[in-house]
C-alpha cells in the first residue's frame, strides 16, 4: 500500500486520482496486516485498489467528474465497494471518469484531462510528446492499472466505458451480465444499462475482483439472486470444443488492415486452443450504435434531473427558485453532459417520442434476439475486435464533431443493449506501438467461459 501511495504522488501528470486517501488506505492496510499475521483475512485482504468516482464512498468525496457534485459526500457506501472491503480491499482513492460517464477518451471531466502512461511511436522510431488518452469513461482507472498506480480498479460500463479504456491501455476489462452487480450506489448514467465490473492487468486478476464485487442485493431490483461462481478456477480452464462466432457485420467497411489482422489473429489462437470457429450473422448490429445514442441519453435526462442544486453539491443563488435551478444546472454541467440531456429530452417528448424513444426500443429487442439466436444454434462466445482504431491523442477526436468520438462505441455498445457480458483482453499493438484488444461476448451469466477463453488469448 505504501508503494502505491508513494507512486500516486510521483504521477501526478497522468491525473489518475480526483481524490488520494492515504490516511484511509494505511489504516486499513494495518487492518489487514494483523489479519493476515493470523492466517485470517478474505480473499482480497490487504490489496490496494483504486475505486472509479462514479462509486458512492461513506465519507469520501464523490463527484462523477462533475463541478455539480462538487463537495458531494455520501453518508453511504455502494454494495460493491461495501463488498470489496469486506473481502479485505484496501482504498487508495477516487479515480477521474469522464463527465457523468459520458465519453471515450476521459476529456470530458471537470477535473481534467487522464493522461495515458503509453506514448506513441513515429515512424522514424521515435517516440512523440503527445499526450495519449486512455480511453472513457473508466479512464482513470485504465490509466492508473496500466501505470502501477493501484492493483486494479473499479469500474463502469453503460456503452463501452470497461472495455474500451482497456484495449486502449493494454488491461483487462470485463462488463459482467446486465444484473449481476448490484448498481446501488453507483451515480446513475443510463440505468437499464449501467454494470459495474473491474479492470485489472491479467484476467485472473480480473476474475478474482469480480468474484467479489458481484452478488445478489435486495437494494438493486435488477440485480440477479444466483450463487456468484468461483470465476478463479475458469482461468485457464480448457475451451476446447467450445463454439466461437465471428459476426460477419462486425468487418466494418474501411477496417483498418491493422484491426482485421489482430481479429484474424484471435481467431487463430482460439483455434489452437481447440476452439471451433463458425461464421455467424448479427443483422441488427448498424442499428446498434444509434439506438444506443437515443437509449443512454433519454435515460441520462431523467437520471440527472435530480441535479438541482438543492439535493447535491454545487447550488448557485438565484431570484427565485427556477432562477436557482437553471444557473446551477447551466455552470454545474458540462457541455458533453448539457448536450446528452438536450437529445434525451427531445427524444423523450410528447411528439418525438413514438419516432425517436420507442423505435430505438424495438431495435434494442431485435439486437437482443440476434444474440439469442446465435446462442441457441450453440454459439458459445463471440469473438470481435474491442476498438475500431489504437488511442489517439488528446484533442485529436471529436472536438468539432461529437459523432466521431461516439463512432468509439461501434463494438461494445450492442453488449450492453443486449445485457450480455463482454470481456477485452490485449492482444497486440499497433504499428505505432500502442496496445490493442479483442473482445469477447458471451451467454447471460456464462462470464466463466469469458474467463477461459480470455486467458487463452491473453
Ligand atoms: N462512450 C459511451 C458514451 O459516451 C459509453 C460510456 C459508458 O459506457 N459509460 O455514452
Amino acid at each position: 500500500t505504501q508503494a502505491h501511495i508513494d507512486a500516486v504522488a510521483r504521477a501526478k501528470q497522468l491525473n489518475c486520482y480526483i481524490v488520494e486517501t492515504p490516511e484511509k488506505a494505511l489504516a486499513q492496510a494495518k487492518a489487514s496486516d494483523a489479519k493476515l499475521a493470523k492466517a485470517e483475512g478474505g480473499a482480497l485482504e490487504g490489496l490496494p485498489l483504486g475505486i472509479k468516482d462514479l462509486y458512492c464512498t461513506e465519507g469520501v468525496q464523490t463527484t462523477a467528474g462533475s463541478h455539480i457534485l462538487e463537495g458531494f459526500v455520501p453518508q453511504y457506501e455502494s454494495t460493491v465497494t461495501t463488498n470489496l472491503w469486506r473481502d479485505g480491499a484496501v482504498m487508495l482513492g477516487k479515480l477521474n471518469l469522464d463527465e457523468f460517464a459520458m465519453g471515450s477518451s476521459n476529456e470530458t471531466s471537470y477535473f481534467g484531462p487522464v493522461v495515458s502512461p503509453w506514448r506513441r511511436k513515429g515512424a522514424d522510431g521515435k517516440i512523440s510528446d503527445a499526450k495519449i488518452v486512455p480511453g472513457g469513461s473508466s479512464g482513470g482507472s485504465s490509466a492508473a492499472v496500466a501505470a502501477h498506480l493501484c492493483l486494479g480498479a473499479t469500474a463502469t460500463d453503460t456503452g463501452g466505458s470497461i472495455r474500451q479504456p482497456a484495449a486502449f491501455t493494454g488491461t483487462v476489462g470485463i462488463k459482467p451480465t446486465y444484473g449481476r452487480c448490484s448498481r446501488w450506489g453507483i451515480v446513475a448514467f443510463a440505468s437499464s444499462l449501467d454494470q459495474a465490473g473491474p479492470i485489472a492487468r491479467t484476467v485472473r486478476d480480473a476474475a478474482i475482483l469480480l468474484r467479489s464485487m458481484a452478488g445478489h442485493d435486495a437494494k438493486d431490483t435488477t440485480s440477479f439472486d444466483a450463487p456468484v461462481p468461483d470465476y478463479e478456477k475458469s482461468v485457464g480452464a480448457s475451451v476446447k470444443g467450445k463454439v466461437i462466432g465471428i459476426p460477419k457485420e462486425y468487418r466494418l467497411d474501411g477496417m483498418s488492415a491493422e484491426i482485421a489482422a489482430l481479429w484474424d489473429q484471435g481467431v487463430a489462437w482460439l483455434r489452437a486452443a481447440g476452439a471451433e470457429i463458425r461464421e455467424i450473422s448479427l443483422p441488427h448490429t448498424r442499428h446498434a450504435l444509434p439506438a444506443y445514442y437515443i437509449v443512454a441519453p433519454a435515460e441520462a435526462s431523467s437520471n440527472l434531473a435530480r441535479y438541482d442544486g438543492i439535493r447535491y453539491g454545487l447550488r448557485k443563488t438565484g431570484k427565485d427558485i427556477a432562477d436557482l435551478y437553471e444557473k446551477t444546472r447551466a455552470e454545474g454541467f458540462g457541455k458533453e453532459v448539457r448536450r446528452r440531456i438536450m437529445i434525451g429530452t427531445y427524444v423523450l417528448s410528447a411528439g418525438y417520442y413514438d419516432a425517436y424513444y420507442l423505435r430505438a426500443q424495438k431495435i434494442r429487442t431485435l439486437i437482443k434476439r440476434d444474440f439469442d439466436l446465435a446462442y441457441a444454434a450453440g454459439v458459445d462466445a463471440i469473438l470481435t475486435p474491442a476498438t475500431p482504431s489504437p488511442a489517439f491523442a488528446q484533442g485529436e477526436k471529436g472536438s468539432s464533431d461529437p459523432v466521431e468520438m461516439y463512432l468509439n462505441d461501434v463494438f461494445t455498445v450492442t453488449v450492453n443493449m443486449a445485457g450480455l457480458p463482454g470481456l477485452v483482453v490485449p492482444a497486440g499493438m499497433s504499428s505505432d506501438g500502442l496496445p490493442l484488444g479483442l473482445q469477447l461476448i458471451g451467454r447471460p451469466f456464462e462470464e466463466e467461459t469469458l474467463f477461459s477463453l480470455g486467458e487463452a488469448i491473453e
